[in-house]
């Protein structure tokens, strides 16, 4: 087992903050995690999990605790019939090599998933969605080490429940209980996915005239897409949205549309107002804020531009906070995790 001494946080993560971690131990194998567990009781430390860092924000006290780096590895398909094919992936394994993996054999479910940074261990954590996909869709189950029992359980799809940005492992009294060890799909063999498509991808397709809607071909398209609108993480330090979108009831929609707020409908029926544009709307679009730029190109994006520490995040953060609320009465979630200091 590898144990690490005072790790910076900002290497671990892709917005690039936060001071050090005293601890920072890689999870290569299954035995590891108990080990793992057992190392912080000992020591009477908190722990965390992490995978790539791509969801987290690390705070300037750093963590005196101990970090569990997600290093399981390998991807296999258990199952295969002409319609239906079953993926097993290891939680450490990145999450876009398994969706080239599933896309390369022609399996359809996570192609609009392409390029999402991190790992597989974090997709279903907090439901990762684009371009009208998300995991919920297609997961049949998660296998994860429990802290409260001591063993490998499975969790079946109902088990976590998934909505936007929400499941039991970020949401309510299980919070961090458990550590995904490997995440199993159900995908479609030989299907792909229907027109119409989530906006930007269906204009995509109109302006090129494609008609290959293979997986392999969404995958190309959406990694254009992302490639234009979205920051690289091994480029420009982020977490990607920053805050989440806002879901509203009819009636509320109905509200918020006669005070001249736009909200669009989702494929599914469900009715949201896109943060992005009250981000927009409240004039900080392309605005650079205490060294942290809101992306000129999508506004819910914070770009660490030259932001040296959390605090300057923070006081970003309030700003465009306090001027959405001023301006449109809605008050801003934060979608990336915060590792707490661990500072009891
Ligand atoms: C440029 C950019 C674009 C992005 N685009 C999208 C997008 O389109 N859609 C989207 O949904 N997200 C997006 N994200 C957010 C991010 O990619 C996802 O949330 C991703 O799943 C994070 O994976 P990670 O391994 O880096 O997670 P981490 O940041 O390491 O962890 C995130 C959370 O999951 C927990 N966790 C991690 N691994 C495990 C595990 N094995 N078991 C239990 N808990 C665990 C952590 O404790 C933490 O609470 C984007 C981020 C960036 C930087």
């Amino acid at each position: 087992m590898n144990i690490k001494e005072n790790v910076p946080i900002s290497e671990l993560t892709t917005m690039r903050l936060g001071g050090k971690a005293r601890y920072v131990i890689e999870i290569q194998d299954l035995k590891d995690i108990p080990t793992a567990y057992n190392f912080a009781a000992e020591k009477k430390l908190p722990t965390w999990i992490m995978g790539g860092g791509a969801n987290t924000i690390g705070q300037d006290a750093g963590f005196a605790g101990v970090i569990l780096l997600n290093k399981l590895k390998g991807i296999e398909v258990v199952s295969e019939t002409s319609d239906e094919v079953v993926v097993r992936a290891m939680g450490g394994e990145i999450w876009d090599d398994l969706v080239d993996f599933t896309c390369e054999r022609g399996y359809s479910g996570i192609e609009a998933l392409s390029k999402i940074p991190g790992t597989v261990g974090a997709a279903p954590v907090q439901n990762i969605g684009a371009y009208g996909q998300d995991i919920a869709t297609v997961i049949e189950s998660v296998e994860a080490w429990d802290r409260e029992s001591h063993e490998l359980i499975i969790l079946s799809n109902t088990e976590m429940q998934m909505s936007y940005r929400s499941t039991i492992f970020n949401t309510g009294k299980d919070t961090g209980r458990y550590f995904i060890v490997a995440v199993n799909l159900i995908l479609a063999n030989d299907g792909h996915m229907q027109p119409p498509f989530y906006n930007a991808l269906q204009k995509y397709i109109d302006t090129h005239k494609i008609t290959d809607f293979s997986p392999m071909s969404i995958r190309k398209i959406v990694s254009e897409i992302r490639a234009e609108k979205l920051p690289d993480p091994a480029v420009e330090a982020s977490a990607g949205s920053f805050f989440k979108n806002i879901f509203v009831t009819d009636d509320e929609a109905a509200a918020v549309t006669a005070a001249g707020i736009k909200v669009w409908e989702k494929e599914n029926g469900k009715k949201m107002i896109n943060s992005g544009y009250l981000i927009e709307g409240a004039g900080l679009k392309g605005k650079e804020l205490h060294g942290m730029k809101v992306s000129d190109k999508a506004a819910l994006v914070l770009i660490n531009k030259s932001a040296k520490s959390y605090a300057d995040l923070d006081a970003a953060r309030t700003e465009i906070r306090n001027a959405v609320q001023e301006k449109y009465g809605f008050m801003l979630e934060q979608e990336p995790v915060e590792i707490p200091t661990g500072v009891k």
